[in-house]
């Protein structure tokens, strides 16, 4: 029982940097979040000694009965959330959900549809050193380069040429939502399953504040770290008709044990989710994207080559264009690093220089929503970010104004030692 700090000194110094890391800079990565310590606390709990293999009420292990309850509860409650038939909550990530769905549905050399990596698809709709690049055959479609929006002609004319067996649509960085009912009638017209992965918008979903695509897909994957705020993990949510195959493509085709400390986590995530405080929490988040969207291209801002992918936003994030900025994407993290600001370098349609500088940002705002920040905060964010964009910025000035407003928003107070 010696706790970490005595027994592992080494270890408890890294942690307890990376929570004075957390409290004194601003998150916006935008595929991250602040669980709360309800779920943190249900993870680190001794649910992680236990070995359950199967499903509730069908283990291959003694000892289940309590971990059943978990499970349960957790399944209850997300398939309450989203209005699904059937839910799987053992995924351990984002990454196995998608493997597992793509395992219960496909055969190796089937053909699947994904939005390309580089116009803002995940690396397990299709790239190339991926499982799903390697097992599957990929046809990618793409952003018009107009519009920054997700081109349906181009799906339509690529679904009827290829007749894939699945289409994905999902984003890891993309401004706007998808037309769930369009891409489900080019699935039905070349008889593909439609797979969603909403791992990202999936809290604006549960606030009811972006379209559900349950209706809509056979399939819907998502993680539950991301807008979600829960612990790290995965869930696949599918028709009924498709129980079976997903349950077995999780267990025993693509995973073991389930790590049910996770899974109590995930359920306590889902209950949050439920409450009028995360969906205004959510409304929070999407009002400082749309603030930072409207900020970053005022004159001042687009003087020094800024812009912003799409025009706008309507979901967590927005995307900014440096194409024409002297600052390429690396250099604008380090810029905003430098300041206290988390963000990252992100590759931009047809983006002009190399993968490891990239000419975009991707910019998120739930993690700071969940810190409480309110319009008036994200105004103040996004000024922060258009000053050290430019080439006059004072990082000195700036650091204290990102100090001033982590400390008006102080995080986890209680686990401070
Ligand atoms: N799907 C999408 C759309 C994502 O953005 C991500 C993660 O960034 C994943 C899946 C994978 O999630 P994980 O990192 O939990 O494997």
């Amino acid at each position: 029982n010696t706790p970490l700090h005595e027994l592992d000194p080494a270890v408890a110094a890294a942690v307890d940097a990376e929570l004075l890391r957390q409290q004194s800079t601003l998150e916006m990565i935008a595929s991250e979040n602040f669980a709360p310590v309800a779920v943190m606390e249900a993870q680190g709990s001794v649910l992680t000694n236990k070995y359950a293999e199967g499903y509730p009420g069908r283990r291959y292990y003694g000892g289940c009965e309590h971990v059943d309850v978990v499970e349960q509860i957790a399944i209850d409650r997300v398939k309450e959330l989203f209005g699904a038939e059937h839910a799987n909550v053992q995924p351990h990530s984002g990454a196995q959900a998608n493997a597992a769905a793509m395992f219960a549905l496909l055969q190796p050399g089937d053909t699947i549809m994904g939005l390309n990596l580089a116009h803002g698809g995940h690396l397990t709709h299709g790239m190339k050193i991926n499982f799903s690049g390697k097992l599957y055959d990929v046809v990618a479609y793409h952003v018009d380069d107009a519009t920054g929006q997700v081109d349906m002609a181009e799906v339509e004319r690529l679904a009827k040429e290829h007749k894939p067996k699945l289409i994905v649509a999902g984003w890891s960085a993309y401004p706007r939502q998808l037309d769930f009912a369009a891409f489900r009638r080019v699935a039905d017209e070349v008889g593909a399953y439609l797979m969603v992965d909403m791992a990202h918008f999936a809290g604006l979903v549960a606030a009811g504040l972006h379209p559900n695509p349950v209706p809509h897909a056979h399939v819907v994957t998502t993680t539950t770290h991301k807008t979600l705020g829960g612990p790290r993990g995965g869930v696949i949510l599918s028709v009924q008709e498709l129980a079976k195959k997903i349950n077995s493509a999780v267990f025993p085709g693509q995973q073991g044990g389930p790590l049910e400390h996770v899974v109590a986590a995930k359920a306590v995530a889902f209950k949050v989710a439920a409450s009028e405080d995360f969906k205004e929490r959510q409304r929070r988040t999407l009002d400082g994207a749309r603030i930072l969207a409207e900020r970053l291209v005022r004159d001042d801002v687009r003087a020094v080559g800024v812009d912003v992918l799409s025009g706008g936003t309507d979901v967590h994030l927005v995307l900014v264009d440096l194409r024409d900025s002297e600052l390429d994407g690396r250099q604008a993290e380090d810029r905003l690093h430098e300041v206290g600001i988390t963000v990252n370098r992100n590759a931009v349609p047809n983006d002009p220089r190399p993968p490891m500088v990239t000419s975009g940002l991707r910019i998120g705002t739930p993690a700071l929503a969940t810190r409480g920040f309110t319009a008036e905060d994200f105004t103040e964010v996004a000024d922060v970010i258009a000053e050290a964009l430019k080439p006059s910025y004072d990082a000195t000035a700036l650091r204290a104004r990102v100090t001033a407003l982590a400390d008006k928003h102080p995080l986890y107070p209680g686990l401070t030692k």
